[in-house]
């Protein structure tokens, strides 16, 4: 079928689907052991979607005793690795060819723009998969450099049951993000997408299966986080908990490994990305531009999200009426309307979030330059304008927490000193902009930035090639790159006596 030109043909192709809100385990859709299920509710409307399998501690076991059979029988942990590439080259394959059917469910699940979920969650996933896969044949170990009587190998294995968190606001990517390095390293998975978005994860199993993944490798339970999720985290046949989501849970999911099996958690947490401007920028508008996506994008439910703009003194007001202008581009419209570029937020609570920071703004003093409402209200769904605070000082809590919504804080500066404090002083240290035209103060900035990705003069740059993640309670270890692949690995050193 070909790809949907308009609203009402993504609507027609979305009432003829059949949704799927099933568990997947050891290569079959069953219901969870409870048969408990929860509703999976639009954001665009309201409406239900789904009766999803709400999973928990018995479904867990069943899920990872599964995982880890199938781990041990070597059906994929020992394909030779040029065996393990084709698959998930059929596996991206696969991803691509559904990428209609998938952004569609991503689209109805959590509200993003339908042109977003086809062309960066579907596209970018399918990457995730392909590349890993394609790298796999390509990557040697090691020998030490020992005395003639001897050898010493270091060698990497795969850890062996891998569970997996991920959250709503890139559902299918976040989840293909550690996928990728998990199943081209020989893993087995159990996936636990979010209780807001399951809908991606749960459609991919089969697809995986149908890519010739064996049966078990890959395991998908939907649910809730303090049940199935915490199951998951204290169980103790799980090698490595892989995660995305918030600081918070992060936390607690160091807490549950410490408590069971010291099982290796590797996160990827929140982020309050200083996106900093100096007078020099080489071209304030091209700034503007970067800002509003920065912010807009995703109705700004992104990790990587330029939330605090650094603004030095002498640009301040022309930027600002620049991103203003901008942000006229990123009104939000509906989410299947192949032009619209901002979809609703993911649900009512999380805007009940956005709209409660938008008050924090306004009763600790920062000044309402623009937006700031709920909007589209008779469509049944939630929608929030883009929204820019000026007058921000570092310490108010529009500038120290996370919101996860189009909600911009602009902080004035004076020299490069003040904007490398005022950056770094933050729990998170995720992503940063630095947008001049003096090279030397592009690349002072950049290393003094407490940060794991840099942008200068652009935001929100990168690719299958780079890796990515946090400093300080933004994380730890990296999605993307061969970097990623240390988390889905131990090293093993094997001494050979020559004599
Ligand atoms: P969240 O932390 O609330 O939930 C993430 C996942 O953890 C969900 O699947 C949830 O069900 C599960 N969970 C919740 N409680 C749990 C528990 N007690 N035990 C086990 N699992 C539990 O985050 P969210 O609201 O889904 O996502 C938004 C957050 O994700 C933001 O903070 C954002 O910055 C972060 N994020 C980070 C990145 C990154 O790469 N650094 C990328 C995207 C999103
Ligand atoms: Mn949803």
């Amino acid at each position: 079928m070909s790809t949907p030109e308009n609203r009402s043909q993504w609507q027609a192709l979305a009432d003829s689907i059949a949704i799927n809100g099933s568990a997947f385990i050891a290569g079959e859709y069953v219901e969870s052991q409870s048969k408990a299920t929860f509703d999976c509710i639009s954001p665009i409307d309201g409406k239900v979607l789904a009766k999803v399998a709400s999973c928990d501690e018995a479904d867990a076991n069943i899920a990872v005793s599964n995982a880890r059979a199938t781990f041990e029988s070597g059906v994929w942990a020992n394909l030779p690795p040029v065996k393990r590439k084709q698959v998930m080259i059929r596996f991206a394959d696969l991803l691509e060819e559904h990428v209609d059917e998938l952004a569609l469910l991503e689209t109805l699940d959590m509200g993003k723009p339908i042109q977003y979920s086809r062309a960066v969650d579907v596209a970018g996933a399918a990457r995730s998969i392909r590349w890993s896969g394609e790298a796999i044949d390509k990557i040697y170990d090691e020998i030490a450099p020992t005395a003639h009587n001897e050898i010493g190998m270091i060698t990497r294995e795969p850890v062996g049951v891998v569970a997996a968190i991920v959250p709503w606001n890139f559902p299918l990517l976040m989840a293909c993000w550690k996928l990728g390095p998990a199943l081209a390293t020989g893993n087995s998975v159990v996936l636990k997408p979010s209780e807001k978005s399951p809908l991606t994860a749960i459609r991919m199993a089969e697809l995986a299966i149908e890519a010739g993944i064996p049966k078990g490798v890959l395991n998908v339970l939907p649910g809730f986080g303090h049940t199935v999720g915490r199951a998951l985290a204290l169980h103790m046949d799980v090698d490595t908990l892989v995660f995305t989501g918030s600081t918070k849970i992060a936390k607690q999911l160091m807490v549950y490994a410490g408590e069971s099996n010291m099982k290796r958690v590797w996160l990827e947490a929140g982020g309050k990305s200083p996106n900093i401007v100096f007078n020099d920028a080489p071209d304030l508008k091209k700034a503007a531009q970067a800002a509003a996506c920065a912010i807009a994008f995703n109705q700004g439910e992104v990790c990587t999200a330029g939330s605090r703009l650094l603004v030095e003194a002498g640009v301040k007001d022309e930027l600002i009426g620049l991103i203003a202008e901008e942000l006229q581009a990123w009104q939000p419209g509906h989410p299947l309307d192949p032009n619209t570029t901002s979809g609703a937020v993911v649900d009512k609570q999380q805007l009940d979030n956005v709209l409660g920071y938008i008050q924090s703004g306004k009763d600790e003093g920062a000044a309402l330059n623009f937006g700031g409402r709920q909007v589209m209200q008779d469509s049944g769904g939630v929608y929030v304008e883009p929204t820019i605070f000026s007058g921000v000082d570092n310490k108010m809590t529009i500038a120290r927490e996370e919101i996860f919504g189009p909600v911009l804080s602009v902080i004035t500066f004076d020299g490069m000193q003040q904007a490398i404090e005022i950056a770094n002083d933050s729990i998170y240290g995720l992503a940063a902009g630095v947008w001049t035209a003096d090279i030397s103060k592009a690349h002072k900035t950049a290393k003094a930035l407490r940060s794991g990705m840099v942008w200068i003069n652009h935001y929100d740059g990168g690719d299958m090639t780079a890796p990515f993640g946090g400093y300080k309670q933004s994380g730890n270890g990296r999605d993307k790159s061969l970097h990623a692949f240390d988390k889905y690995t131990e090293i093993k050193a094997t001494w050979i006596a020559l004599d």
